[in-house]
């Protein structure tokens, strides 16, 4: 039986990722960080949470990632965790350079001391990019330049370089740049459920507006647990490689927000908050899926519609069970402004 590790299991991919290696028959080993309240709603929201071996590690110590492999002894290692907001970043630079960059450094040589022969997978990001794209190709592959623009994306990009100068010393090291992707299980922070959960709440008379920033940036949004299959697929190469993992299309945010009305059957504005801006944003990101679709045989099933449609659905569902007083694993009594309406 093949032995898996997941560091920030507790996350929309580590969550999925859960899934479908208990799927496929894994043994599979999640690491959590140790808070005053843990966050393990996604793990329940799946079903999960007695069939996986939960280990405390926390990315700034390496210790705890040396005991998580030596108790896990794995034959892959997946890297979902980091401080994944990007806007967070600007807040936070030098917490998030450590957590998302340095941390790499520290899994890798953990992995270099335990075993080296553990395989070893890290989420890039299509936020390493950030505002170049070749003019002639109009999208990003794994070999485009990069040249990010946040915090977050230098620490992604530092981790990347890192993933592949260990790979040149012979580890089996993967790196897969994925391109945004969503599902009912992302944060309520980002901006794709941030419209789904709100314009559920205004079908159902619990919010009258739509907030948001900057609603012209074009991202390539696909559905998590399909990537997920993407990433299991990379690390099962004869060979470790970089792979760029998108749809290939792009849409704007206010795109996602009026498809989020249209299937909602909600009509609303947009307000929209210069203070939800980030201080530098990327206008454009979208995959050239190619290379990755020759070398892994894998493209996305699930289009942009059927992604917001099946988003917006989960929302609604979980706002009308609340209503019919029913309880269950979700992330929005987490949020004050949420509790607010839970409240009412
Ligand atoms: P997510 O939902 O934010 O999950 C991040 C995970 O990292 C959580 O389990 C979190 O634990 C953990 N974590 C954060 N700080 C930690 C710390 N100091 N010590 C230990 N664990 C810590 O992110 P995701 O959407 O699943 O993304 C997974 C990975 O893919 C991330 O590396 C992200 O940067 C990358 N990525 C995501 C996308 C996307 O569109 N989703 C695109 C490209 C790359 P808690 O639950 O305790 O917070």
């Amino acid at each position: 039986m093949k032995r898996a590790l997941i560091l920030g299991i507790t996350g929309q991919d580590g969550a999925y990722l859960a899934q479908l290696f208990l799927s496929k028959g894994y043994k599979v080993f999640g690491t959590f960080r140790r808070a005053s309240t843990p966050n393990f709603w996604r793990l329940m929201a799946l079903g999960l949470e007695d069939k996986i071996e939960l280990i405390s590690v926390d990315l700034t110590d390496m210790s705890s990632m040396i005991s998580a492999l030596e108790i896990a002894q794995p034959n892959e290692v997946y890297n979902m965790a980091a401080s994944s907001y990007v806007a967070d970043s600007f807040e936070c630079p030098l917490a998030n350079l450590d957590v998302t960059g340095m941390a790499v450094a520290r899994l890798l040589e953990a992995i270099r001391i335990v075993n080296k022969d553990i395989k070893f997978y890290q989420s890039s990001s299509s936020e390493m990019y950030g505002n170049h794209c070749d003019p002639q190709l109009g999208a990003h592959y794994e070999k485009s330049r990069m040249e990010p623009i946040s915090p977050y994306g230098v620490a992604k990009l530092a981790a990347h370089h890192l993933v592949n100068i260990y790979r040149q010393t012979g580890m089996y090291c993967v790196s897969g740049i994925l391109f945004n992707h969503e599902s009912p299980l992302r944060g309520l922070d980002f901006v794709t459920r941030k419209i789904t959960n709100t314009v559920a709440k205004i079908k159902l008379g619990l919010c009258k507006d739509l907030i948001l920033g900057n609603i012209s940036v074009r991202r390539d949004w696909g559905y998590a647990p399909e990537y997920m299959e993407a990433v299991w697929l990379m690390m099962q190469q004869d060979q470790p490689d970089d792979y760029a993992i998108g749809t290939g299309v792009s849409h704007t945010v206010e795109e996602f927000a009026y498809g989020t009305g249209c299937i909602a059957d909600v009509k609303f504005d947009i307000k929209q908050n210069p203070m939800l801006y980030r201080p530098l944003d990327i206008k454009f990101l979208e995959c050239w899926t190619g290379p990755t679709k020759e070398k892994l045989n894998w493209s996305t099933k699930t289009r942009f519609g059927q992604l917001v449609e099946i988003m917006v659905k989960a929302d609604i569902q979980r706002w009308t069970d609340w209503q019919d007083g029913k309880t269950f694993p979700w992330d929005a009594p987490l949020y004050p402004n949420e509790a607010k309406v839970l409240r009412r």
